[in-house]
């Protein structure tokens, strides 16, 4: 699927629901009005086996600040008949260059959709104690390498499904912040969730998955509580018994369906605005039926350390991103995500709300602490707000260089200024311009 920029979740899902298409496109937990091409050059991801965005797409157009256009791969021969499915092209890739970078304006980008597989089904799973986290990823590691998981499965800590599910327990906890010890384990009892809670899904023929169902369940064992499996027929069934299996058992099977319906979604490529109801996770009144995070003062920081798919590395980073965030005062929301086979994206999100005096200065002071920390210890995002690029500094061979194509592709500097390169400065004068190129030297 080729698209230019403003082109929607929404948009694309439409269109292929429209035609009764046979592919499924990846979808974020962002709105469904975000853009798709936005997304891929920021190299975020979903939840499919397309999950991480960049690594499929290819055929991008960029607009210079120039005003040249450059086409990467065989974009650049007209006629090419590999240009939409062939990324590599012939000579150095520069589809790269365009990621999380302000060399130019991607106006077009060729998007692989993945062909509907025979069968689906999602499985989901938990454990209670906080220190299983490090033999499941052990678990699941190899499963993501021999290709039984091909997708970007999931494991998120009870923060992020409490807060998926509701607002902050102001009443239970006396308006004390942040939620956590016995007062935390009883809304786990509650939810009936775990302290880590995974969820992913098979795809393939019926018998591709009938097998990777089988080397899941042997993975897991002993490792996590709960396996289950959910296919479209199963969810159908439950919702449609939702209410008396409640009267006969008095679980809340309805509430249960609201929240894995969405992830579910996700896994087929299905967009969903349910995760943003959690940006208002510490407001006092409910999201409304419009939501509208900034209109309605929630904040939300985060943070996306990459760490190596190892069951140590898991731990560690998640340890620290909790005792660090609750000493701030806010509640970590993390899930961890197989982003590749060998490596895991974590994202720790911190809620709060900006209506309250002084919280956003402590949720930054939070966000920055965090960015410094998982650092020291070896853990680097993969994506980085406006006012996080001191995090960029690194190597100076690297920001050298990267300050010379800067100077190179966009001497006035007009182009997102200081973003993914060195601090934020002012457009270059004519002078600066000209050091700035001939000796390498920064923004
Ligand atoms: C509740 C919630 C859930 C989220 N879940 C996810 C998730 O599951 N996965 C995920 O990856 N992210 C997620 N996000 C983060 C974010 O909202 C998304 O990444 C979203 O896709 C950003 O879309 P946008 O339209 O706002 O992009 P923008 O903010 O417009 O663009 C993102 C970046 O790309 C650059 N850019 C945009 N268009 C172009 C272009 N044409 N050429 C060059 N550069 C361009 C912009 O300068 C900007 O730096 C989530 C956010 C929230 C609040």
């Amino acid at each position: 699927m080729t698209v230019e920029p403003g082109v929607t979740q929404a948009q694309l899902y439409r269109f292929l629901q429209d035609r009764g298409s046979n592919l499924w496109m990846d979808a974020t937990g962002a709105s469904p009005h975000s853009s798709l091409v936005g997304n891929a050059v920021e190299r975020g991801f979903g939840h499919t086996p397309y999950g991480d965005h960049f690594a499929h797409t290819c055929g991008l157009e960029i607009v210079l600040p120039s005003g040249e256009v450059v086409e990467t791969g065989f974009s650049r021969f007209p006629g090419s008949k590999a240009a939409p499915v062939y990324r590599w092209g012939v000579g150095p890739a520069l589809d790269g260059l365009f990621s999380q970078s302000g060399f130019g304006v991607v106006t077009r980008m060729t998007i692989w959709l993945m062909p509907a597989p025979e069968y689906f089904q999602a499985y989901y799973f938990r454990c209670s104690d906080a220190a299983a986290l490090g033999p499941l990823i052990d678990a699941l590691r190899p499963l993501r390498l021999n290709g039984t998981i091909r997708s970007a499965s999931h494991i998120a800590n009870d923060y992020k499904v409490i807060s998926a599910l509701e607002q902050y327990p102001w009443r239970e906890t006396e308006g004390e912040t942040p939620l956590r010890g016995g007062l935390l384990e009883a809304k786990r009892r509650q939810l009936k969730i775990g302290a880590w809670n995974g969820s992913g899904a098979l795809y393939g023929t019926k018998a591709q998955v009938k097998e990777a169902r089988r080397l899941l369940r042997r993975a897991l064992a002993g490792k996590a509580a709960r396996l289950q499996f959910l296919d479209d027929r199963m969810l159908r069934l439950a919702s449609r018994f939702a209410k008396p299996y409640q009267m006969i058992s008095g679980w809340n099977l309805e509430r249960t369906l609201a929240v894995l319906k969405p992830v579910y979604g996700l896994m087929k490529g299905i967009p969903t605005d349910h995760p943003l109801a959690s940006t208002y996770w510490r407001k006092r009144t409910p999201p409304p039926s419009r939501m509208d995070p900034d209109r309605d003062g929630c904040g939300l920081f985060w943070c996306s350390p990459v760490v190596p798919s190892d069951g140590r590395d898991a731990m560690l980073v998640t340890r620290l991103a909790t005792d660090l965030t609750l000493d701030h005062g806010f509640e970590p929301a993390i899930s961890l995500t197989m982003i590749t086979d060998r490596a895991l994206a974590c994202i720790i999100s911190l809620a709060f709300d900006r209506d309250v005096p002084g919280e956003d200065e402590r949720a930054a002071a939070c966000y920055h602490d965090l960015l410094d920390k998982l650092a020291q210890n070896g853990y680097h995002s993969y994506r980085l707000s406006v006012d996080a690029m001191r995090a960029m500094n690194g190597s100076s061979a690297y920001t050298s260089l990267l300050e010379r194509l800067k100077a190179s592709v966009d001497p006035r500097n007009i182009l997102a200024p200081g973003r993914y390169s060195a601090p934020v400065g002012e457009p270059r004068s004519e002078p600066e311009q000209a050091r700035a190129l001939t000796r390498g030297v920064g923004l």
